[in-house]
């Protein structure tokens, strides 16, 4: 069976990733494309050999295909995912789900009570790097977890320096575009959930209309592990990296947190010190391969729904903190409380 994908949102992600991650399935395919402008959706679609352009969700839905993938800005999500999920299509959608929890919530519980498949792409759970650490952990390998360090300060490319640091009423900043994908690699490679952040966050000259362009992050986990992560759109030369340290070793992880399948884990123990090897294959085609055998009904998408409401919890809280100078419990059945 073919899936058929619409895409909702004719944007760069879609354009630079995703319409090959779905091309690269032997059954998928590509419908059509939306954008809220006719021209820029004929234009896209003919620059992306995409057979259909249309500039309304009702259109999009209307036609006969099996899933969507929404890639719009961050304020559009809910509806368009609920409209989605209405019209009885799989839904990936990106992150945040949403605006709030409660919004990302909603997406969930209807996506569960119309029985279609709901992922959040968290594309970074699909890396082989952040894979073998996960496996390294669960096999005891550094023994008990006890902190960890995530560095993914980067540079926001120049094509991408518009709403993310303009608009907050589209969901910009970077703790909505970069605190919920380290929320969802922590949660993922140490097997844990967190339970409470502290934030400080920072405009640093890029960021404008009150929206934060840097966050460092103090996490605790439930099991007593402790995290810190640092998120950022102005640091050109940083680097990034993710460390876990544990009773009986240290896995070190350099240029990791990137879209691309790069990047080195080192173990080290006291047996010395040990690169581990790791499958190279495209995140995101990975995640699409996953995704497709949700819907044939084997397993589930690589971040689930649910995945997506814990990162978002997470985020909100992370900026809840910064504006009460407070620590903020997560609870994802609640929302942010603290
Ligand atoms: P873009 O800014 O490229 O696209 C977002 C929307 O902006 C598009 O849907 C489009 O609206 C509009 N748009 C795009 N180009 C133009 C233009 N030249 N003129 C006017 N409007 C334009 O966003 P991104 O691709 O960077 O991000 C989209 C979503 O994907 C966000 O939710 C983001 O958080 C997420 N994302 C996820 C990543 C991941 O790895 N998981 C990586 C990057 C982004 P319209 O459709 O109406 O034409």
């Amino acid at each position: 069976m073919t899936v058929s994908w619409g895409l909702i949102g004719a944007s760069t992600i879609a354009r630079q990733f995703m319409i090959g991650a779905i091309r690269a399935q032997p059954d998928g395919e590509i419908a059509a494309v939306m954008s809220s402008s006719p021209e820029r959706a004929a234009a896209y679609a003919r620059e992306n050999r995409i057979p259909a352009a249309v500039s309304t969700l009702d259109e999009l839905l209307g036609s006969d295909i099996d899933a969507v993938y929404i890639s719009t800005t961050n304020e559009l999500h809910l509806e368009q995912a609920l409209a989605a999920i209405e019209a009885g299509k799989h839904v990936l959608c990106e992150k945040p789900l949403a605006l709030t929890s409660a919004d990302a919530r909603k997406i969930v519980a209807a996506a569960r009570a119309a029985g279609v498949v709901l992922g959040t792409n968290h594309h970074l759970r699909n890396a082989g790097s952040h894979r073998a650490m996960r496996e390294a952990i669960a096999a005891s390998r550094i023994g008990r977890p006890i902190a960890a360090r995530v560095f993914h300060s980067v540079y926001l490319p120049e094509n991408l320096q518009g709403w993310r640091i303009t608009r907050p009423d589209a969901g910009g900043g970077v703790v909505l575009d970069i605190t919920v994908h380290d929320a969802d690699t922590l949660r993922f490679v140490l097997g844990d959930d967190p339970v409470e952040i502290s934030a400080f966050t920072q405009s640093a000259g890029m960021a404008a209309g009150g929206l934060e362009d840097g966050a460092m992050c103090l996490w605790r986990f439930a099991s007593g592990v402790i995290a810190q992560s640092h998120e950022g759109f102005t640091t050109r030369f940083a680097g990034t990296g993710f460390e876990v340290h544990g009773s009986e070793g240290s896995l070190i992880a350099r240029d990791v947190m990137t879209q691309k399948p790069v990047g080195s884990v080192l173990l080290r123990t006291a047996k010395g010190e040990e690169e581990l090897s790791f499958d190279r294959e495209d995140l995101y085609a990975r995640s699409l391969r996953q995704f497709h055998a949700a819907i044939r009904g084997e397993g589930q998408p690589s971040a689930t729904g649910e995945d997506g409401v814990w990162s978002l919890t997470s985020a909100e809280a992370a900026l809840q903190s910064a504006r009460s100078g407070k620590a903020v419990a997560i609870d994802p059945k609640l929302g942010s409380a603290g």
